[in-house]
């Protein structure tokens, strides 16, 4: 099973150049996925890291799922987790296994 909609969506979320370490560096990255937010989104290559979130695939117009960045801090808050970028956090979170069950 493919994890994203089509082989464009799916070559730019799994990144790989190598010129940059980084897909927020590199001109040919246009979207960014986070796979623990599962998230799309269109880099802002403006310099920094920021991308615009996205609903749809620009490629194959698909309807993307929707995020679960809340999710993901709510979920990580009933842990007792407050501030994930400071503290420790469960393995799966740093992954989408935490909601592929997996
Ligand atoms: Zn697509
Ligand atoms: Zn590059």
């Amino acid at each position: 099973m493919k994890k994203h909609c089509c082989d464009e969506m799916q070559s730019q979320a799994e990144f790989a150049c190598s010129v940059h370490d980084s897909a927020s560096d590199c001109p040919d990255a246009l979207v960014s996925y986070s796979d623990k937010f599962r998230e799309y989104g269109l880099f802002v290559h403006d310099g920094g890291t920021s991308s615009k979130a996205i609903g749809f695939c620009p490629w194959c117009g698909t309807k993307l799922p929707e995020s679960l960045r809340e999710q993901w801090f709510a979920e990580l808050a009933a842990l007792g987790i407050e501030d994930p970028w400071s503290q420790e956090i469960p393995v799966p979170f740093r992954t989408g296994a935490w909601y592929r069950g997996a």
